[in-house]
């Protein structure tokens, strides 16, 4: 098993440094080198962002597994999720449209206003990418961008933040999972604090605030056709910034220093998706069987809900901060713990 975690945390930590390696030619050297150069480090970047990508979802998948052992039957489904999700976003996706690019296009708003990017006729990025995309490839995207939006809030609103958050997230939900063993990459394991948690809250609003202000400009834009180059330019820039430090960066921070979730405690698709489990019933179910109070889903959780109060009373967790990873339910030795939404109930009575 040590063996297992060690391969984990060096294929984390090679990742974290051919993302930071290819993130800096891509952003900083590729713009301003020649156009061979530039076509040289897009093709690594792509390769690294597909192919080596899906590749250790694949291994770490595996090795969690094998450091898991065989309770681990949501996790199991998580894995499946994103290695399904990885092979149509990162392989075959790319091959049909002709953009190797798609997964720009596979986090719905407000997570980034790229796909309306994109849409806007006289913005940079479009201008940027059509001649790479072609207009077919960039279409094709698009049509992807409405499918995924669709699939990502209606499955929300039948199976919770579960269906997004840990099946489908391929930003910070699959590294979490995959490679759940391997956390921190440095030092020990620790939940975060209270005065932790209201920074994240604070984190979490801004971001929020900051996703809806990008959403709603470039949206005016593109009903109104009034694009205001340097203005709009501006805020794009900004808008990458903000994803290289607030969110690139800072996922990474917490994966070597504290924990895989960290970015999901303020994600701004995560918080929308988690007022909708709110609707949707989501809820982690404790009176299956008797609590033996042994904390063990507590310190499984990666989200620090503390699922033991409420087993002790036999009172459902509702909490829009729950990722439905069900850590806590495959660690439960008693089976008290279930995950459930008003429509998996309406399944399970059915059956
Ligand atoms: S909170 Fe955001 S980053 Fe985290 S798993 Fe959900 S969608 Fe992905
Ligand atoms: S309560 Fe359970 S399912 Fe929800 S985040 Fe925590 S461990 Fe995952």
């Amino acid at each position: 098993m040590k063996g297992e975690i060690r391969i984990l945390k060096i294929l984390l930590a090679l990742y974290i440094f051919l993302c930071l390696l290819f993130a800096g030619l891509n952003y900083g050297v590729a713009p301003g080198a020649s156009e061979e150069v530039a076509e040289l480090i897009r093709n690594i970047w792509h390769f690294y962002e597909n192919y080596f990508k899906t590749f250790l979802i694949i291994a770490g998948s595996w090795l969690t597994l094998r450091i898991t052992g065989k309770r681990s039957r949501m996790q199991k489904r998580n894995f499946t999720g994103f290695i399904m999700a990885a092979l149509l976003v990162h392989i075959l996706g790319p091959v049909l449209t002709g953009n190797p690019d798609l997964y720009f296009f596979a986090m719905p708003l407000p997570w980034s206003s790229t796909a309306l990017q994109a849409a806007v006729e006289e913005s940079a990025f479009r201008s940027h990418h059509l001649p790479l995309w072609g207009l077919g490839g960039l279409s094709a995207s698009l049509a992807v961008y409405i499918l995924i939006t669709v699939v990502i809030f209606t499955g929300t609103v039948l199976l919770g933040r579960r269906w997004q958050c840990s099946t489908l997230c391929l930003f910070n939900g699959f590294i979490s999972e995959t490679f759940s063993p391997a956390f921190p990459l440095l030092g020990k394991r620790s939940a975060p604090g209270k005065k932790l948690r209201k920074l994240f809250v604070v984190l979490k609003w801004a971001l929020l605030a900051a996703a809806l202000l990008f959403f709603l400009f470039w949206f005016y834009v593109l009903i109104s056709g009034d694009y205001r180059e340097s203005l709009a330019e501006r805020l794009a820039d900004i808008e990458v910034y903000k994803y290289l430090t607030v969110e690139l960066l800072m996922a990474m921070f917490f994966w070597v220093a504290f924990t895989g979730r960290g970015y999901c405690y303020y994600c701004p698709l995560g918080t929308v998706l988690g007022w909708i489990s709110r609707r949707a019933g989501q809820k982690i179910r404790t009176d299956l069987k008797n609590c033996i109070q042994c904390g063990k889903c507590d310190r499984t959780c990666p989200m620090a809900i503390e699922i033991r109060k409420y087993a002790q009373m036999k009172r459902d967790v509702v909490s829009s901060r729950c990722v439905g990873c069900g850590h806590c339910v495959d660690a439960c030795p008693t089976g008290t713990l279930e995950y459930s939404t008003a429509f998996l109930e309406k399944i399970r009575r059915v059956k």
